[in-house]
């Protein structure tokens, strides 16, 4: 997947294209990375990208020439085209999933007090949030949509690594995890852990994972019990066993 990120501070990307797994992603080439620098695509003499808002109000709004320029460098109609904003759908799994299907994005990062309007309804821009706050620019939204969309690009997760049993993605927050040591200052593992049963070891995963999605996300439970179809017999009492609780 191609990625191209336009910002005034390419800088700020290195903890994402140097380190982890999302810098090995881009090492190994599944995912480039492109880095923008807006500054470089203006025409003024002193390279400025903002101006003072018409009608008036504080702040600075950032000009629409260096972002046209940057984006006709890189031919952005080829590709999806998101601008980070508060103002934006929210970001969810589903919409991870779908963006990590793309062949390309193009994510434009605000600053200010955002950008001019007309960039937007001329690139026909898919506003998306992070979250109901303001943040001070779009590059920690951006980092925080690439780091999650690529973790579903193949190849990208190890085994190790995998999504497939976490928080969100299965429908449910994800159970607890424990590891060495069997007992910590008089904390012990739960026994069935230690069981080597792998069915009796998947069924208390699933009654945790359950009991957590009911008590902070009743909304994921609620929609996770309306597909139960999905669940094995076994898994069905589990679930059974949760909801008489109610
Ligand atoms: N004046 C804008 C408003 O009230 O909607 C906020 C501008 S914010 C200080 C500067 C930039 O940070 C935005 O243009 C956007 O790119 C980014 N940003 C801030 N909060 C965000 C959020 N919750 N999700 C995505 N991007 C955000």
């Amino acid at each position: 997947m191609n990625i191209n990120i336009l910002t005034l501070f390419p800088e700020m990307f290195s903890p994402i294209t140097e380190h982890s797994i999302i810098g090995r992603a881009n090492e190994k080439k599944i995912l480039n990375i492109s880095l923008i620098n807006i500054r470089d695509h203006s025409l003024d003499k002193h390279k400025k990208t903002d101006d003072t808002p018409f009608g008036g109000g504080a702040g600075m709004v950032m000009s629409a020439d260096p972002v046209f320029r940057a984006l006709e460098s890189i031919n952005a109609q080829n590709s999806r085209i998101i601008y980070m904003s508060p103002k934006g759908k929210l970001l969810n799994q589903d919409l991870i999933e779908d963006l990590s299907r793309e062949q390309a994005l193009t994510i434009l990062c605000g600053r200010y007090e955002g950008v001019d309007q007309r960039i937007i309804d001329y690139w026909d821009m898919e506003e998306i949030s992070v979250g109901d706050y303001i943040l001070t620019g779009g590059e920690l939204p951006a980092m925080i949509l690439i780091d999650a969309v690529a973790r579903f690009l193949p190849d990208v997760l190890g085994s190790a690594e995998s999504h497939k049993e976490e928080s969100i993605y299965s429908g449910l927050l994800e159970y607890p995890h424990y590891t060495k040591p069997r007992e910590y200052r008089g904390m012990q593992v739960p026994e069935v852990l230690l069981s080597g049963n792998h069915k009796m070891i998947h069924l208390w995963r699933l009654k945790k994972a359950l009991e957590l999605t009911r008590e902070r996300r009743p909304d994921l439970f609620k929609a996770f019990i309306d597909k139960e179809d999905r669940l094995t017999k076994e898994e069905k009492k589990v679930l059974n066993e949760i909801i008489k609780d109610d």
